[in-house]
């Protein structure tokens, strides 16, 4: 890593916020980086690790990959260069917030500059004990975009809760919207750790994240409870975690094995929870771990928790096997079941009337809870006026940025011309309220222009 091109982190010696305070001449404990407290910690909304990084990098005036590459990097066992940390932000930075052994490196270099002993709760370790990794944690950040405006608007720290980075979780259980995951300005998704400091803001067109209005859950009743249970289950985990480390995994599978010892039990929990037989035996036989989607999914079927069943409170469950009755049915049956075709198409003719934001088909299947092959299916004329209106859309968009961006620009030079100063690159981006507007290939062309017409050059 080439750290001479980069800006030194302004070093902070602070009394710590986790130290006794200073007594007699004993001088207090000092943190290099500000120990902030994270945001909500100890509940279901407690702050993710790459959030409190970013927030922190805020408070130092540096952008969340740069704090890295300064800070965290030369701790790491592994070395990064700035390329390889460019990538790593974009592809697998979300295991920073898991419970393998990347998420305790990172933690516990953070909390050795902060001084802090609580930043290792801000990974998945304290909440999901060691499930294995598989599909435990989203790709790409989702947020709330309600959330983003209620804080704003209250002054309050913005910043991405660790719940929102598991996949079983599809909406905000404060406003009932659905998680959004693409920028509502150039419909690209966001790295975990970002070149920027500010959460609510797309990296790469600067478009604001949040929305006072979301577009509600469909009106479905069995998505939201299945929504609320999946949370209440995890705030379960999370409450038990947080006291004593949660048992092994393996124990549950163990459990779940004990409670299909009749004869014909496992045949009996697989038709009722909507599993093929060979599917359950290999979860039972070990030789395959379901995600926590299918897990939660499992035990949503039969009303018992996953805590349940890894602490070996097993009679409920034995109870639904032996009455081979689930109480829900499984969600895969339930929604081919209830296909709600006036409410696609209320939803459909809103976004074509232009009275919502508009989305792509794709977008909206997920925000319906159907595929996208169903909602083609059921409405191939507008999913393709659908596309056809985003595609306009993201056009028009990109075409006003960059209109923006030659006005910026054009601001800028005349003002440093008007004080009789060359307005050069550098000078140039110094004025620009985000600098890395001047990396547009518009935005220099547009600079070269005028000092040519102002007689610079
Ligand atoms: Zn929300
Ligand atoms: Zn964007």
């Amino acid at each position: 890593m080439k750290q001479t091109e980069m800006a030194p982190v302004k070093v902070i010696l602070m009394r710590s916020t986790t130290e006794e305070s200073f007594k007699g001449d004993i001088l207090p404990a000092r943190s290099k980086l500000y120990g902030q407290p994270p945001c909500e910690p100890g509940t279901v909304w407690t702050e993710s690790l790459t959030s409190y990084l970013s927030r922190l990098a805020g408070l130092h005036h540096i952008s969340p990959q740069h704090l890295v590459a300064q800070e965290i990097v030369p701790h790491l066992k592994q070395n990064y260069s700035r390329q390889h940390l460019s990538t790593f932000s974009w592809s697998t930075a979300m295991s920073v917030n898991g419970n393998g052994s990347q998420a305790a490196e990172w933690a516990k270099i953070l909390e050795r500059l902060t001084r802090r002993s609580d930043l290792c709760f801000l990974t998945l370790q304290w909440w999901m004990g060691d499930l294995p990794p598989h599909k435990l944690l989203r790709e790409k950040p989702a947020w709330c975009p309600s959330c983003y405006a209620e804080w704003k608007a209250q002054g309050m720290p913005i910043y991405e809760p660790l719940l929102w980075i598991f996949p079983p979780v599809t909406i905000c259980p404060k406003h009932l919207c659905h998680l959004a995951e693409h920028c509502p300005g150039c419909g690209k998704r966001q790295p975990f750790i970002r070149g920027q400091v500010a959460l609510d803001q797309c990296v790469r067109c600067k478009t604001w994240l949040g929305s006072p209005i979301s577009p509600l859950v469909s009106p479905n009743p069995e998505i939201i409870e299945w929504q609320k249970w999946a949370i209440h289950t995890l705030d379960e985990l999370h409450s038990a975690a947080t006291v004593s480390p949660l048992p092994s995994w393996e124990q549950f599978f163990t459990n779940l094995s004990n409670c299909c010892e009749a004869k014909g039990d496992q045949s009996k929990l697989a038709e009722l929870t909507g599993l093929a037989r060979g599917q359950l035996a290999t979860w039972l036989r070990r030789s395959h771990t379901p995600t926590l989607g299918s897990i939660l999914e499992l035990c949503y079927v039969c009303n018992v928790t996953p805590l349940q069943i890894l602490l070996g409170d097993l009679a409920p469950l034995k109870q639904v096997i032996a009455q081979g009755k689930p109480h829900r049915l499984p969600r895969a049956r339930r929604l081919r079941r209830t296909f709600d075709r006036e409410h696609c198409l209320e939803r459909i003719q809103a976004i074509l009337g232009g009275r919502e934001e508009p989305i792509g088909y794709a977008t909206l299947a997920r925000q319906l809870g159907y595929s996208q092959q169903v909602l083609r299916y059921h409405f191939p004329q507008e999913c393709a006026e659908l596309s056809k209106q985003i595609k306009k859309y993201r056009r028009q968009w990109a075409e006003q940025r960059i209109e923006g961006i030659r006005e910026e620009v054009r601001q800028a030079v005349l003002e440093l011309h008007a004080q009789g100063v060359y307005p050069s690159h550098r000078m140039v981006r110094k004025q620009l309220a985000h600098p890395t507007l001047l990396r547009h290939p518009e935005a220099s062309a547009s600079r070269l222009a005028l000092c040519r017409d102002l007689g610079w050059i």
